[in-house]
């Protein structure tokens, strides 16, 4: 098995993957959708009665939300998520009480007119678990509301809920085949031509006299639409074959594989968590069938 990272930046990541099975990428693939763990705020506290600016004004803990709405938001921003600084909680040595191993705290203190903003939410503590998609617009509050919440964030995974899931968009695709039989076109260039202009990615080209692909067929997406206009023009291809000259096949040992995170950590970490989990996983496996003797 080969793995080829084509595109990488800090939250996206793009690879083709060989000598592969489709069972193994769709096993990847859940991986990084269920098990790869990430802290999300979990518990809400809202300060009730009235808040007091430095300068004695007066403002009501309301806003236009339901609390519950705001906590349900709360708990989808993307908290930085250090797997090697935290435990969950029913692993941690508290107990699940909460401590610095497991939890991280965060205050909130916002007073109206204004937006409140993912951003307003201040770590307790240690700053570099600021927020880093900091403009995610929470709720507005009008003149004399305000808001003062006390939050704390735990580790979990997307099986728990989607708020613990640090990636999205995980998804392969079989590598494209294209093969071209030029000697199957009749009258050369007008069925080429129309295979040219259907093509919605721009794979094929006509280069001296012969229908040929591009360098971008990882591009390609599969849709038929070169083989439908010439299976309705056969009068352009040669009558001696039933054949159609395009053929488009899905290569079912190499995949092109993509995915992002919400900025809770980085691709890299979260590709590198799923490929030790898988590890110990198939080591348990092997391990339970080697008992089994
Ligand atoms: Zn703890």
């Amino acid at each position: 098995m080969k793995f080829k990272i084509q595109e990488l930046t800090d939250y996206s990541m793009k690879f083709v993957i060989t000598d592969t099975t489709p069972s193994f990428v769709n096993t990847m693939r859940r991986v990084l959708v269920a098990e790869v763990p990430k802290m999300a705020i979990e518990d809400v506290e809202f300060h009730l009665g009235p808040i007091r600016d430095n300068a004695g004004k007066e403002y009501q803990s309301v806003s236009p939300l339901f609390d519950e709405i705001i906590a349900h938001r709360l708990g989808l921003i993307p908290i930085p998520s250090d797997l090697k600084l935290f435990n969950s909680r029913e692993t941690c040595k508290c107990k699940g009480e909460g401590c610095p191993n497991c939890t991280i705290m965060y205050n909130l203190n916002k007073k109206g007119p204004c937006t409140v903003y993912s951003g307003d939410l201040e770590p307790l503590g240690d700053s570099k678990f600021s927020i880093k998609e900091d403009l995610i617009p929470l709720v507005k509050l009008d003149k004399d509301q305000a808001l003062l919440i006390y939050a704390t964030a735990q580790l979990g995974n997307g099986k728990m809920h989607v708020k613990w899931q640090p990636t999205s968009g995980v998804g392969y695709k079989y590598y494209p085949q294209i093969e071209i039989d030029n000697k199957l076109f009749k009258n050369t260039d007008d069925l080429m031509d129309k295979c040219v202009e259907i093509c919605p990615k721009n794979i094929l080209e006509i280069k001296a006299k012969k229908l040929v692909t591009r360098d971008n067929v990882e591009d390609c997406i599969m849709c038929n639409s070169c083989i439908e206009v010439c299976a309705a023009h056969k009068k352009f291809i040669s009558d001696k074959s039933a054949e159609l000259p395009l053929t488009i096949k899905g290569d079912d040992t190499k995949f092109i594989f993509t995915f992002e995170t919400d900025t809770s950590m980085t691709a890299k970490e979260a590709f590198a968590y799923t490929l030790k989990f898988l590890e110990g996983k198939f080591n348990n496996f092997r391990e339970q069938v080697s008992k089994l003797k």
